[in-house]
């Protein structure tokens, strides 16, 4: 019995054969899949799946890049949503700077952001700063929105972080001790990893650790407390070794979590035991 705790079911990617999908996922041990919202249409969707189907639940809320262009008010549509006793968390939320907007200004681009070609390197640096600038505080402003939001209904909250691991930790560290967040796709080193279980939070990890060259993080997965850890997949995206490269679905969890048992010298067993437990009570599945 394993929970695929970051799925992306909402995606047209899995609607021709949906019902195989959640078939294999049963076949394979994956009793429970944790559907999660990129956006508050994506959002609404994962409800709508999890109303449907006694398998699947919902987490809510808008990732960083999403382009839910001039939304700014998320926590209204979020908490509404959130109404669903489905509702199991509140995500992906958190901040992602690995596309700023200055690397975007690139020579052609230029002309068409700011209407004329800049007039030096310096002159760039400052526009491109002010851009960034705004881009991350956005993305503060909806991090903060949905981390009160989860206080408010309390529930936990599934991260999303990418080139932005000091500012995650800074914008979340008010908010230790009133929730818990799962930084999901952990792909930092054994100090970050032991940094925020220190602060009360968990990891989870995807088929990146049956990657070749996921090495690094197969290290951190074998060495994590047995019991701050997670199994995800992430799908549509990242299919553990030997799908790699093809469209993934929840069934890889058990991939996934044979890896890591394996990198650790146990029992598919227990791994599928803890990791259960711990989402179980991470996750509000009887709210
Ligand atoms: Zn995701």
């Amino acid at each position: 019995m394993l929970i695929e705790t970051h799925a992306h079911l909402d995606y047209p990617d899995f609607a021709p054969d949906f019902d195989d999908v959640l078939r294999r996922a049963t076949e394979a041990g994956v009793t429970r899949i944790i559907t999660i919202g990129t956006s508050v249409a994506s959002s609404r969707r994962a409800v709508e799946l999890a109303e449907k189907h006694a398998n699947i639940f919902a987490v809510i809320g808008v990732h960083p890049t999403s382009d839910d262009d001039g939304v700014d008010d998320v926590m209204t549509p979020l908490r509404e949503l959130a109404q669903s006793s489905r509702v199991v968390a509140i995500g992906e939320t958190g901040l992602d700077y690995h596309t700023l907007p200055s690397m975007a200004v690139a020579k052609e681009k230029h002309v068409q952001i700011f209407g004329r070609a800049l007039q030096s390197e310096t002159e760039e640096e400052v526009e491109a700063g002010i851009h960034d600038g705004a881009y991350k505080s956005r993305q503060a402003s909806l991090f903060e929105q949905q981390l009160d939001l989860a206080v408010e209904l309390g529930l936990n909250v599934v991260i999303h972080q990418r080139d932005a691991w000091e500012d995650t930790l800074e914008i979340i560290a008010p908010y230790e001790g009133k929730l818990r967040g799962v930084f999901h796709c952990f792909g930092g080193s054994m100090e970050n990893a032991g940094e925020v279980i220190a602060r009360g939070h968990l990891v989870s990890f995807t088929g990146i650790v049956t990657f070749k060259n996921g090495a690094e993080v197969r290290e951190v997965a074998a060495n994590v407390p047995i019991n701050k850890f997670m199994v995800e997949t992430d799908c549509p995206y990242l299919a553990p070794v030997p799908f790699r490269g093809k469209r993934c679905e929840p069934a890889h969890t058990r991939l996934v979590a044979e890896s890591i048992a394996a990198a650790r010298g146990v029992d598919l067993e227990e791994i599928a035991r803890v990791t259960t437990a711990t989402a179980e009570a991470f996750f509000k599945f009887n709210r």
